[in-house]
């Protein structure tokens, strides 16, 4: 299986060192072998419905790996909120290893999944936590410490923006991954990013063609950056951001 992505190492590398992130060879053995696991363990459990090497090398390993072209990674400690097979943390982990980063996740099985890939990478820096963002963001351990949170395909904006800001320490960034058209969701979800100490600082689209298709892959980077405390009274109980968004 590892050859099935070898055959795309040299646009992978090339596509990398556009956006200034550094590759090597055991960088890439590891996410050779992150692959076989995804897609073995994707057989029993729904990790996820990219399994074919050409689309998991651009949807999955790009795609994480985009993030690095707005913000430096490298000894950060960073927060991945909803990262279900390990998207983007695991890859941003096994690029930028000097990150401290908490791959966080309520379902059970899928943090149980990414223990393992941790043990078998011999991976030092990361932890994966199973828990849901409400009641993670309220601990004290967790709230507001982290330099960088990330998330993607978790929920919309307003309701993401209550998981994953109290996380942020001020002067700390929120980076969400959004599919294009992100403007109605960046609107619908001012009120909330202020209400929870962020402001609105920018938006970043990138496109990724598949190798053989060319089918063309669109990404907006959604970034927020964290300019007061989170009020103590967020994020509310687990259900209610997603029940009762703070929308204008
Ligand atoms: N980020 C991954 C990706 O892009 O492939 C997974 C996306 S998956 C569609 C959403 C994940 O978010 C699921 O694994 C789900 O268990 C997790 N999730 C949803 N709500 C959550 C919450 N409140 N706290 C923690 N994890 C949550």
């Amino acid at each position: 299986m590892i050859n099935d992505l070898e055959k795309y190492k040299p646009r992978f590398f090339e596509e990398l060192s556009k956006i200034g992130v550094g590759i090597d060879e055991k960088k890439f053995s590891m996410l050779c072998r992150y692959y076989e696991m995804v897609v073995e363990k994707n057989e029993v459990m729904n990790l996820t419905a990219i399994t074919e090497p050409a689309d998991f090398v651009v949807k999955h390993f790009l795609d994480s790996a985009y993030v690095a072209v707005l913000t430096d990674l490298s000894g950060k400690r960073i927060i991945d909120v909803g990262t279900g097979a390990g998207f983007p943390g695991m890859v941003l982990k096994i690029l930028f290893p000097d990150m401290e980063i908490v791959l966080l996740d309520s379902l059970r099985k899928r943090v149980d999944f990414l223990k393992n890939v941790i043990t078998e990478l011999g991976l030092s820096g990361i932890e994966a936590i199973h828990g849901r963002a409400e009641e993670l963001g309220q601990d004290e351990n967790f709230r507001e410490s982290f330099d960088i949170c990330v998330s993607r395909a978790v929920s919309d904006l307003p309701v993401l923006s209550e998981l994953c800001i109290p996380f942020v320490k001020v002067g700390g960034e929120f980076v969400a991954y959004k599919s294009v058209e992100a403007s109605d969701e960046i609107s619908r979800a001012q009120k909330a990013i202020e209400t929870f100490g962020g402001k609105f600082k920018d938006v970043k689209s990138f496109s990724l063609s598949h190798p053989e298709t060319g089918e063309k892959f669109a990404r907006d980077f959604v970034i927020i950056s964290k300019v007061e405390f989170t009020p103590s009274k967020y994020p509310r109980r687990p259900g209610i951001p997603g029940k009762k968004p703070i929308i204008i």
